[in-house]
């Protein structure tokens, strides 16, 4: 593998939001390895395998609605009533097994099986009944409200691709093809730890200076969400030995480090030189607001990202850079869509050029329109404000101030599934 150093095609010295997620998603590749389990673990698995229907869906033709299955030709076409006799019933689960002959009709509830001879069903708004026989006036076409065999899915057609992560409704579409397991891909097992001399762990007093340790806390959500083995390493003191300590004995456990702090160019930053010595190390300054400064490379066969320690830039860049290559590596193709949502904006913002920023927003429904509201406090250490929105601001590098009424783009925090 080789990371590009962009050093001979890009005369900046930074790289926009866009180049730095291309250049990841590019280098990293999906594991190998994988399991048969049990169709409800497979909830946020990664498929292995084409799901091949291994019938047709539906498995007969069947009732589309409640009403009476009978031989199109026999009605009216033009004016007038027929009289049909109905001479039993299809009820769903429960089939008819005679042959419907002319001018005679089939009671028949949805999902019921259409019956031999039947090409069509009347619903039974349309019908008036009269003892043992119905009528019907004209305006049925032939094959109306029946489903055909097959019509949702063929025998031996890819019912659910591989490199699908499966959510609900797959689960319900393979327990529909009677199917008891399905092949995964083996869980992403990722190893993580912060670094900092004044980070305080959780259970003992944090000493004047000290702040409590948060970033293990949301990188552990995060990467619990995405389904992955966790391996926490904790907190890892400012001091080189230490931390190549750490990066050695994760990488050997692991197919992803995430680090977090420690990758600025202070005097106690030393994840970059590090990643760099053990590996092979790309450093880029983005342009992005909040986490300019991120490291990413490999040890071995391990991926490396050194997340800034900022804990709102620690999530910003998890959502921008590292979660679509955790599911790329997990073998998710294609990845998902992140599709940004044009949104007027309630308020004014202040927007400097040169960096792509990604606010944290609240959306709002204001008398029966949708608008974005920013959070008050955008500071990257304030992750209060991550914890109150429900959505990024994004605002594009060119862009300038916002004013209230703008449209702006927002990225959803969450789907449906
Ligand atoms: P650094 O990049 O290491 O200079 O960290 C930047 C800022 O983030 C500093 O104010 C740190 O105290 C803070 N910080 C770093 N790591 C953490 C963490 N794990 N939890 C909370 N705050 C952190
Ligand atoms: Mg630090």
């Amino acid at each position: 593998m080789s990371l590009e150093t962009g050093a001979t095609t890009a005369p900046r010295t930074s790289l926009s939001v866009e180049d730095a997620r291309h250049r990841i998603l590019n280098a990293v590749s999906p594991i190998d390895g994988w399991e048969r389990v049990a169709i409800r673990d497979a909830l946020g698995r990664v498929l292995r395998e084409d799901v091949i229907a291994p019938f047709n869906v539906p498995a007969h033709d069947n009732s589309a609605m409640d009403g009476y299955a009978l031989r199109a030709e026999d009605l009216p076409d033009g004016i007038g009533e027929r009289s049909f006799r109905v001479i039993g019933s299809a009820f769903a689960g429960r089939s008819f097994s005679g042959i419907v002959g002319t001018g005679q009709a089939v009671r028949i509830m949805t999902g019921g099986v259409m019956p031999a001879g039947a090409d069509s069903v009347v619903m039974q708004e349309k019908v008036r009944t009269d003892g043992e026989h119905i009528l019907i006036s004209a305006g049925v076409q032939h094959g109306q409200n029946v489903r055909r065999a097959g019509e949702d899915l063929s025998e031996g057609s890819v019912a659910i691709p591989r490199g699908k992560r499966i959510g609900p409704a797959d689960l319900g579409l393979v327990a529909s093809l009677g199917l008891a397991e399905l092949c995964v891909a083996r869980r992403l097992r990722v190893a993580f730890f912060s670094t900092g001399d004044e980070l305080a762990s959780i259970g003992s007093p944090a000493a004047p200076g000290q702040v409590y340790d948060s970033n293990r806390y949301t990188l552990h959500g995060v990467l619990t969400r995405l389904g992955c083995d966790l391996v926490d390493m904790g907190v890892i003191p400012d001091r080189p030995e230490a931390i190549e300590a750490a990066f050695r004995s994760a990488a050997a456990s692991s197919d992803v480090i995430l680090s977090s702090g420690g990758v600025s160019v202070g005097d106690a930053d030393f994840i970059r030189t590090l990643m760099d010595r053990l590996g092979e190390v790309n450093f880029w300054k983005i342009d992005i607001k909040p986490g300019r400064p991120m490291a990413f490379g490999r040890i071995g066969n391990t991926w490396m990202f050194g997340l800034p320690g900022n804990p709102v830039a620690v999530m910003v860049t998890y959502y921008q850079f590292v979660m679509d290559a955790l599911l790329k590596i997990a073998g998710v193709s294609p990845l998902p869509e992140r599709p940004l949502i044009p949104m007027v904006c309630a308020t004014a913002i202040r927007k400097s050029a040169g960096r792509q920023e990604y606010l944290r927003g609240h959306l709002l429904c204001e008398d029966g329109t949708w608008k974005v509201r920013p959070a008050a406090a955008q500071g990257s250490g304030i992750l209060r404000s991550m914890s109150e929105a429900n959505c990024f601001i994004v605002l594009r590098e060119s862009q300038g101030d916002v004013a209230p009424g703008d449209t702006v783009d927002v990225q959803l925090f969450d789907g449906l599934v």
